[in-house]
């Protein structure tokens, strides 16, 4: 691989707003990807991670803001000088070309020359497996085999940031785990940038360097996974992450301290309750005979390696979730104690921030 200046593969964007008439899909977005890294574009539908894509591939052009790309100012670049590869969703391969006429069209179209191209195929099919299919039609190759010549089609650009916009919706759950893991190896030994668009939380933890969760057009929270997992920054962030997600309770204020709203006696936090949420991992939880939040199990799911309970907290006010290792045969209706962890998360309730 040839020697890469250093801003090559870098990514910035700064106050990047765009709107569609009166529609804001995005508000004010600034963030910045090392080279190198892979970046997951994080949120539910509609949050503006498509139209973020779009607007680094240069097929939108922000209303605000500016974009950089290896260093420089790209803002008003067309698509074609961006130095940019791109696989979407719907990775259309053309049905009447081979699989090798499939991964160089854009080669062919951006006039590479034949040597060039016909070396960069081979590189690029060697690597990704796909040598021995070249003279394949795409309805001779089976869903994951499509996909990996999508890929082959960006790759084989050579280009040192690549986007993804939920490359993997049309595969099958087994197949999807498979090419995360085939996907984020191919950039790893590539050492492009991604981006990597995904409503699918498992996908972005997994995957990710880099997570840039979305909501309405804004940027809710940009860190690494485990950061993200440990300390998200607000109840948003919180219940967009695990499976189950975080359960929010809400305090108020007891005698000895912050209590959970329905739940008396036992004093979770020396804060104003007045206007705060506990936020309460499921795994962060344990049944135990000592001091603990009084629950009533309204329903457990046996889960092979643990069960999830869905539990009503005291009076049954609030609702939580609690993840406990093993198989455990406990009706609805049964009354537990669960002792809670060291280390409480907790929110403004009004704001929804982290309190620090
Ligand atoms: P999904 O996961 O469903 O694809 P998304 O997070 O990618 O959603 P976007 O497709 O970026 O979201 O859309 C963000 C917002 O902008 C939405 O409200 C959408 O309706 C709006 N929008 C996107 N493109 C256009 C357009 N060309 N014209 C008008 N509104 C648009």
């Amino acid at each position: 691989m040839p020697e890469r200046p250093a801003t090559q593969g870098q990514l910035r964007l700064d106050g990047v707003a765009k709107s569609f008439g009166a529609a804001q899909a995005l508000r004010d977005v600034t963030l910045a990807a090392a080279p190198g890294t892979f970046l997951v574009l994080l949120g539910p539908s509609g949050c503006g991670k498509s139209t973020l894509l779009r607007v680094l591939a240069g097929l939108e052009a922000p209303t605000a803001g500016q974009v950089f790309i290896n260093g420089r100012d790209a803002t008003g670049l067309p698509p074609a000088s961006r130095g940019i590869a791109m696989v979407f969703q719907s990775y259309a391969l053309f049905p009447h070309l081979s699989v090798a006429e499939n991964i160089i069209f854009g080669l062919r179209a951006r006039g590479v020359g034949r040597a060039e191209r016909d070396a960069r195929l081979s590189r690029t099919a060697q690597m990704m497996g796909l040598a021995g299919l070249l003279d394949r039609r795409p309805a001779q190759l089976s869903g994951g085999q499509q996909q990996r010549v999508a890929l082959a089609r960006a790759v084989v650009a050579e280009a040192p940031i690549c986007l993804m916009d939920e490359p993997l919706s049309n595969l099958d759950a087994k197949l999807r785990a498979e090419m995360r893991r085939e996907i984020r190896a191919l950039q790893q030994r590539l050492g492009i940038t991604m981006v990597y668009v995904t409503h699918d939380q498992a996908e972005a933890m997994s995957m990710a360097d880099q997570v840039v969760l979305m909501r309405d057009g804004c940027v809710e929270q940009d860190a690494t996974p485990a950061e993200l997992y440990a300390r998200p920054a607000t109840t948003f962030a919180a219940s967009f992450i695990g499976t189950p997600p975080m359960s929010l309770l809400r305090l108020v204020p007891g005698a000895h301290g912050a209590e959970v709203a329905g739940a008396p006696g036992l004093a979770v936090a020396r804060i104003d309750a007045a206007g705060a949420t506990l936020g309460i991992r499921p795994e962060e939880v344990a049944p135990t005979d000592g001091a603990g939040l009084p629950v009533r199990v309204l329903a457990a799911e046996f889960l092979g390696a643990e069960t999830v309970l869905a539990c009503a907290v005291g009076d049954g006010a609030e609702v939580m979730q609690a993840r406990i290792p093993g198989h455990h045969a406990l009706p609805a209706g049964t009354h537990l104690r669960l002792r809670l962890p060291p280390a409480l998360h907790l929110f403004d309730a009004h704001t929804g921030r982290r309190l620090p």
